[in-house]
């Protein structure tokens, strides 16, 4: 069902406040199986908004109006949308008397505009706010839907899951729903994942491919539209194994909330290895980042923070002499770093650290120089050289999900 947002407030225009409710309604009409054609903003303006108002009726189902249901004189939305349908309003008794008991709680007196925010279009229906005053309506005319809603998020996002949701999910025809699969990728950026499946994304049609980038990775949405769960499992896999077959060697992990910590930490439970660090220019960050993931205890031993050279010598071992010879940020410091871990924790799997995290050069080495060592109880050594851009937080989490990768190959 074709759908579209308009927004209206004159301080969304002026970029004094971000139209995250388009977002947020837009996410969840998709989830619901809407198709959104369309976002729109309009300060206050009666003239402006009623020309709107006519143009998404002449090309859309259902029409979402949020902002400028309040009580102050800019707001006009209810008004002008009354008018275009010519009804007239009138009030919503629920909503009139939870004004007039919270005035009253209040021991203010009960004005006209107060009460204005109980109004709604005849025919229609109040949706309640159970976190402000303002009543939002739902008209529908023929095949048209009109779903008036307040600016505030805190007051829209309940009012959508409480009322809306359950209204929305009846006007969808019964059968077709949608089922999504998300596929996470590490090691390549969006815009090489997007020319390797270019060919795939632009056939794309049932299910649709989104692709999103996130700091250091890069997911894929599969969405499905079908009658039945058996379809959707057999498109999705279909096109999954496509999608495979092309960019394969990047995948990580599946789910929207999966992160590379919590995949590493899956894998090397299933292994039963154990994982311990030393972390330079993440300063915690990797045993912080794994500890977060539920049931961590299983895998990560612990191990250093050793931020400067002094650390690396007291708690670590490193020796002054590779420190002066080679540099804290070295293929040997790291080297010796990931070794030491083992040696001292016993650790299946040592990871470590060392780098320049910004904002200036280390030992003449440019920021975002980092070396990243794997040491295993067996006695082997990998280790990494990458230069990583931008900020130093960037750099950082980049380190970290580079050497929770080498952990996971
Ligand atoms: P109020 O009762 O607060 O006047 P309202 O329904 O009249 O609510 P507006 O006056 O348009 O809504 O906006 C009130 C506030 O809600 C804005 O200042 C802003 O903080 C927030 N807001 C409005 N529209 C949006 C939007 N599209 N996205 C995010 N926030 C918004
Ligand atoms: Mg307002």
């Amino acid at each position: 069902m074709k759908s579209e947002i308009i927004a209206v407030g004159t301080e969304l225009l002026m970029g004094q406040v971000i139209n995250t409710n388009a977002a947020f309604l837009s996410e969840e009409l998709v989830g619901l199986g809407y198709d959104v054609y369309h976002h729109s903003v309009v300060g206050d303006n009666s003239v402006r908004l009623r020309e709107m108002i006519e143009l998404a009726t002449g090309r859309s189902e259902l029409i979402i109006l949020c902002g400028g249901i309040g009580p102050t004189e800019d707001d006009i939305t209810r008004d002008v949308l009354a008018d275009y349908l010519g009804e007239p309003l009138v009030l919503d008794e629920e909503g009139d008397k939870k004004i007039k008991a919270y005035m009253n709680a209040l021991g203010r007196s009960i004005t006209e505009n107060n009460l204005r925010q109980a109004l709604i279009i005849k025919n229609g229906r109040g949706i309640q706010n159970p976190t402000g005053l303002a009543v939002g309506t739902f008209y529908q005319r023929k095949d048209k839907t009109y779903l008036v809603l307040p600016g505030p998020p805190s007051e829209l996002k309940p009012m959508f899951f409480d009322e809306v949701v359950p209204l929305l999910k009846k006007m969808l025809p019964q059968k077709e729903f949608l089922t999504s699969r998300v596929l996470r990728f590490f090691g390549i950026g969006e815009s090489q994942l997007v020319a390797e499946l270019s060919e795939l994304i632009a056939k794309q049609n049932n299910p649709t491919i989104a692709p999103y980038a996130s700091p250091n990775e890069v997911r894929l949405r599969l969405t499905v539209k079908t009658n039945t769960g058996s379809e959707a499992m057999e498109l999705l896999n279909q096109k999954e194994k496509l999608i495979m077959e092309k960019v394969g060697e990047y995948f990580y992990g599946y789910g929207e909330k999966n992160s590379l910590a919590q995949e590493t930490i899956a894998a090397l439970k299933n292994e039963g290895k154990s994982i311990a660090v030393a972390e330079s220019l993440t300063a915690g960050l990797v045993q912080s980042t794994l500890g977060a993931v539920p049931g961590a205890s299983a895998v990560l031993l612990g191990g250093f923070v050793t931020y400067s050279n002094e650390m690396k010598m007291k708690l670590l071992g490193v020796s002054e002499k590779l420190l002066e010879e080679h540099g804290a940020v070295s293929k040997e410091c790291a080297l010796a770093m990931a070794r030491q871990t083992q040696n001292k924790t016993g650790a299946d799997y040592a990871l470590s650290f060392t780098g320049v995290a910004g904002p200036t050069e280390v030992e003449g080495k440019k920021v975002g120089t980092v070396w990243i060592a794997l040491a295993t109880k067996e006695g082997e050594t990998v280790v990494k050289e990458f230069h990583f851009q931008r900020d130093r937080q960037y750099i950082q989490h980049s380190a970290m999900m580079n050497g929770l990768n080498m952990v996971r190959k």
